[in-house]
């Protein structure tokens, strides 16, 4: 005689009373925020000595003290040139956020359009933007403050989903751009393909469509595997659209997450229109930042040595979550969740309407999770089934707590959901 399998409402006490445990215990978790740990940070420690007394000038003899140099150290510029595959020329090294770039290349898009635009994009009665789903926080808030109205197209695995993206576009003339993260995107961890990257450079759109291609995580590999670097700026060149890329990167996540160098790559067009309004902004960035940086890293061998450095100490954390996740989740058919090869996240999918309950549960029981939505546009996930998940910075101890904690609250919101 067989007997029924044991199914999640079947399970619903026995959840309630585990969870009732946990919120017992009066943890004071953190799971949100995708920053680096402080063992982290003391890899770069030797920034805070660097470049020390009496050096301050770079290999053309410039006095890195003054103004000037508006375009950044060419040295750490060539350092980053071949991982981002921007041409030294064309890639600048400013200030330490590279979201501070993109805010400032749309901004300036706003006051004053782009190359290619007929008018300020400000001057258009509507501007609007793709935002692959899920995707980065920060990048909807940039495009939320300017008034931009976002429009969802899927991620894929390896990019955004390019029949929605170009359905978009062919029912939407007020669309100007896309938000990317080619590399172990945020929060899926999803890589780029060539294929996909092609397409996206080769869409019939207006002349001031603009990709804003944020390759934050360009060498933050946690396995052995290397994605090979996609030249997109040669891709949209090939295409005949050669100004429609802007590259972005940091050294957030390399050195300090505070206190590193933010880059901007894109089209010699591009890049004399971003310092021609940068200009009324700034003298020049903060040099001596940049000498010490390539005092540290040295050469881009040496980043790579740096980046295996990081990976000691993080890959462990991403596979803690795939630990926990696989032991507690699974045996119940609970949540999907991405097991990336790089980058800062993970993303878990959960039953639809069960992740802001599944966050509230945890929140109630001292775990802090990303509030459900930020994974959207305007933070709203119809859905209401993603949740990012952010292991780098809580100690691994916390960590394994936090996740096994989430997990209990997960599953009573999942057991109270097919119970209902
Ligand atoms: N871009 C992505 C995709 C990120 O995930 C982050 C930080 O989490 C940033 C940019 C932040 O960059 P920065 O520190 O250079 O402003």
């Amino acid at each position: 005689m067989s007997t029924a399998p044991v199914t999640l409402p079947d399970r619903l006490a026995e959840f309630q009373s585990a969870y009732d445990e946990l919120k017992a215990r009066g943890l004071r978790l953190d799971l949100t925020r995708g920053k680096p740990a402080a063992d982290q940070l003391a890899l770069s420690d030797a920034l805070l000595t660097l470049p020390g007394a009496g050096s301050y000038t770079d290999a053309a003899g410039t006095d890195l003290r003054n103004y000037g140099g508006a375009s950044g150290l060419p040295e750490l510029r060539a350092l980053f040139s071949d991982a981002l595959r921007v041409p030294v020329p064309q890639l600048l090294a400013l200030g330490n956020s590279s979201l501070t770039l993109m805010h400032d290349v749309l901004a300036f898009a706003m006051l004053h359009g782009v190359p290619g635009s007929e008018r300020p994009w400000g001057r258009e009665e509507t501007v609007s933007f793709l935002c692959p789903v899920p995707g980065y926080d920060r990048h909807f808030a940039i495009t939320e403050a300017l008034g931009v109205r976002m429009i969802p197209v899927p991620l894929n695995d390896d990019g955004p989903d390019i029949a929605a993206v170009k359905a978009a576009l062919e029912l939407d003339p007020t669309i100007k751009g896309i938000w990317c993260v080619p590399v172990y995107s945020n929060p899926t961890g999803a890589v780029y393909s060539e294929e996909v990257a092609r397409e996206l450079v080769s869409l019939t759109a207006g002349d001031d469509f603009r990709i804003m291609w944020d390759n934050a995580y360009a060498v933050h590999h946690i396995t052995d595997w290397r994605p090979e670097p996609i030249d997109v700026l040669r891709l949209a060149a090939e295409a005949g659209n050669p100004d429609r890329v802007f590259v972005f990167a940091s050294t957030s996540k390399v050195t300090y997450a505070g206190a590193g160098v933010g880059f901007l790559g894109s089209s010699p067009d591009n890049i004399a229109w971003f310092s021609h309004w940068a200009s009324f902004q700034s003298i020049g960035p903060d040099k001596l930042n940049q000498l010490r940086h390539v005092e540290l890293l040295q050469s881009p061998e040496g980043v790579a040595a740096h980046m295996e450095k990081h990976r000691a100490l993080i890959a462990p954390k991403f596979a803690a979550v795939q630990e926990v996740f696989g032991r507690r989740l699974a045996p119940f058919g609970v949540g999907s969740w991405t097991d990336p090869k790089g980058g800062y996240f993970v993303t878990l999918t959960v039953s639809p309407g069960v992740a802001k309950r599944a966050i509230a549960l945890a929140a109630e029981a001292g775990i802090a999770i990303t509030p459900a939505g930020s994974t959207h546009p305007y933070l709203d996930d119809p859905e209401d089934a993603v949740i990012r998940i952010a292991p780098t910075f809580p100690t691994i101890d916390d960590l394994n707590a936090g996740l096994e904690g989430f997990c209990t609250a997960l599953l009573l919101a999942e057991a109270e959901k097919a119970s209902a």
